[in-house]
């Protein structure tokens, strides 16, 4: 009898929200990892990198499915969706941020000042522009170019992953804090964050400055030219290592 009494007492309906939570936790990992397919994750390995899927019908097929996407608030205030450029097999993928004015007006993204900072680092690196891609967190430009919401970035970095998994780039150059904060899932600063490599379902990852803050404090160029050589080598390395 007092046994009895010393046991905690379980309520089922407790439990049963406990399992249904459970069971929703696991449902949200599995679709995160079918949304990149279990494959996609090795063929972005050193490994593997000679493997490409179908990327450009992928992402036309992801810009279709991204429709005239009203899924945050920021569609209201956009003049178009800003998908992407590139290569849709480029080896090295950039992400931004966000649109910015030209880019909302042309539908392109990097095509302002910061734009064309980004080419010449890119040429300095060795690639034409066409030979990359480049994209962004969010789609849609920020009214008044404010940083994106939680709610935005969450309503849209699905289509960001599609597109990655859809190129299966050998490496991956977030621009910015919020570029790599968002891939990182991490709230530390980017000047932290730079300089090293990190790992995005795989890939490698070099967070360097965003092209706008260079252009507003260009002594840092110098911090990101280190970060380009880095990326430059490091995919001399994954391209020796696939060609072996
Ligand atoms: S930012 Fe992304 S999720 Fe939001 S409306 Fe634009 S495309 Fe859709």
């Amino acid at each position: 009898m007092k046994q009895r009494e010393i046991m905690p007492s379980v309520n089922p309906y407790d439990e049963r929200d406990l399992l249904k939570e459970a069971i929703s936790g696991l449902r949200h990992y599995l679709e995160e990892e079918m949304a990149w397919g279990w494959d996609g994750w090795e063929h972005a390995s050193p490994a593997n990198l000679n493997s490409k899927n179908s990327g450009p019908t992928k992402l036309e097929e992801i810009r279709q499915e991204l429709g005239d996407c009203q899924r945050c608030g920021l569609h209201t205030s956009r003049t178009q969706i800003v998908f992407g450029t590139g290569n849709p097999q480029a080896e090295l993928v950039f992400v931004g941020e966000a649109p910015g004015r030209e880019e909302d007006l042309q539908g392109e993204p990097f095509v302002g000042q910061a734009g064309q900072l980004l080419t010449r680092i890119i040429e300095a690196l060795g690639w034409k522009r066409p030979e990359v891609y480049i994209t962004n967190v969010v789609k849609c430009r920020p009214p008044e170019n404010r940083n994106p919401a939680p709610e935005e970035i969450a309503a849209c970095e699905p289509f960001l992953i599609k597109q990655l998994q859809a190129i299966q780039p050998r490496l991956i150059c977030a621009l910015g804090t919020f570029a790599a904060q968002t891939l990182l899932k991490t709230e530390a600063k980017i000047s932290a964050l730079r300089g090293k490599f990190h790992t995005y379902h795989g890939i490698p990852l070099m967070p360097t400055y965003h092209p706008a803050f260079l252009l507003r404090n260009p002594l840092k160029k110098r911090e990101v030219w280190e970060d380009m050589k880095k990326l430059k080598k490091e995919y001399e390395k994954l391209k020796e290592i696939s060609n072996a």
